[in-house]
């Protein structure tokens, strides 16, 4: 099939902004503020020395949360010229679920998400864990590394528990941040373009990178974490958005379906729109949203709202959704005519994530001094 496009305004708007520079970067902590300038001013400086890991759970379609929480982020560093490995975790499907049903689907929607953005075939790579054996043998010294009691008082995944369908806690569940720690060390990735509800998991993979040194030998850099501006966007019923929790505004939905969900998100009782996110969580993640598809800044969209109530910011957020992603959903209705080619960008990922994978184990067995 013909290749559509990859520069888009729904990707360039906010893709081409440092996110110290977007409208809305005032909403991060300041430590980390200072810490992602240091690392784009880095990455800018030698966009060679990096490359990304990072992917989403085969779990349904990806929605506005992955999108600036992550997706943006991925396309503008490949753009920037850094090598890009994005990952669909199959076996984490079954972390938090008895079955592994509709993975085929999933994964066939989240190829057309990526290549609908701008993920780019010919620069970066798409993989799915199934595919890459070796990265079950760098768990193994992986697991060797890290305590139980680390492991348990991970907090994104007691949350996950709380949100589990499981009545018991699989050892997967437990350990699948090291799992995590082994998909980014495979391929020796150095930036993490995820949301806030990482953070943990990446801080084991560096703590994991830097006790493998130590007892072995240097073979690993510990990777950075790059948060967006919306690093945890909530969703409709005013938890994190998650494709779990029904509770989402899909990327690939209809404009009325859009409407329909924004409709239904919760608000608080106040009538005056402000943003102000640690007192008004709902409105303010509401808020954020808009000023992020229109690249405004979030006081100055609350502040046009003012009187005008939920039902006017439900409006206001509805039409920006729907008119950034309108040129995304074209073009991923483009590539939705020829899964064949969506499904052989998958492949031709599996055989580079392979000989990336295999080649760390060959120097994590020499680290160790193991016998072949
Ligand atoms: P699930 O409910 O199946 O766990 P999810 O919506 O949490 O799905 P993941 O596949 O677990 O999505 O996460 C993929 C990536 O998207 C991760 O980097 C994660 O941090 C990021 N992400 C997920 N939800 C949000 C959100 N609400 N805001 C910002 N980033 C998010
Ligand atoms: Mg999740």
């Amino acid at each position: 099939m013909t290749t559509p496009a990859v520069t888009t305004p729904a990707v360039t708007a906010a893709a081409t902004t440092a996110p110290a520079t977007t409208p809305a970067a005032s909403v991060e902590a300041h430590g980390t503020e200072a810490r992602g300038t240091e690392l784009e001013r880095r990455i800018a400086q030698d966009p060679g020395g990096f490359r990304v890991l990072t992917g989403d759970r085969p779990t349904g379609p990806l929605h506005l949360g992955h999108y600036f929480g992550s997706l943006l982020n991925r396309v503008r560093l490949q753009n920037l010229g850094v090598e890009v490995v994005v990952l669909i975790p199959d076996y984490q499907v079954i972390t938090d679920r008895d079955t592994a049903e509709r993975l085929g689907e999933y994964t066939d929607g989240l190829l057309l998400d990526y290549l609908a953005l701008g993920i780019d075939p010919a620069r970066s790579t798409v993989f799915c864990h199934s595919a890459v054996p070796a990265l079950n043998q760098l768990m193994l010294p992986f697991l060797s590394l890290v305590s139980v009691a680390e492991l348990n008082r991970n907090p994104t995944v007691k949350d996950e528990i709380a949100h589990s369908r499981q009545s018991t806690v699989s050892g997967l569940m437990l350990t699948y941040p090291v799992h995590q720690a082994a998909d980014i060390l495979s391929c020796k990735g150095n930036v993490v373009p995820v949301g806030r509800d990482q953070a943990p998991h990446l801080e084991l993979t560096r703590t994991i990178a830097r006790r493998f040194n130590e007892r072995y030998g240097a073979v690993f850099q510990e990777p950075d974490i790059m948060l967006s501006a919306a690093p945890l966007l909530l969703g409709t019923d005013g938890t994190k958005m998650s494709k779990s929790r029904a509770n989402s505004v899909p990327l690939g939905a209809t404009a009325d379906e859009t409407a329909r969900l924004i409709r239904g998100a919760t608000t608080d009782a106040e009538r005056h729109i402000t943003y102000d996110p640690d007192a008004r969580p709902n409105v303010s993640s509401l808020v954020l949203l808009a000023a992020l598809c229109l690249d405004r800044d979030p006081h100055e969209v609350a502040a046009e709202i003012g009187d005008g109530g939920a039902a006017a910011l439900k409006r206001t957020v509805t039409d920006a959704v729907n008119s950034h992603l309108a040129p995304f959903r074209a073009r991923r209705a483009e590539y939705a005519k020829d899964l064949t080619f969506v499904r052989s960008v998958l492949r031709a990922g599996n055989e580079r994530a392979n000989a990336l994978a295999e080649a760390t184990l060959d120097e994590v067995r020499e680290a160790m001094g193991a016998f072949r």
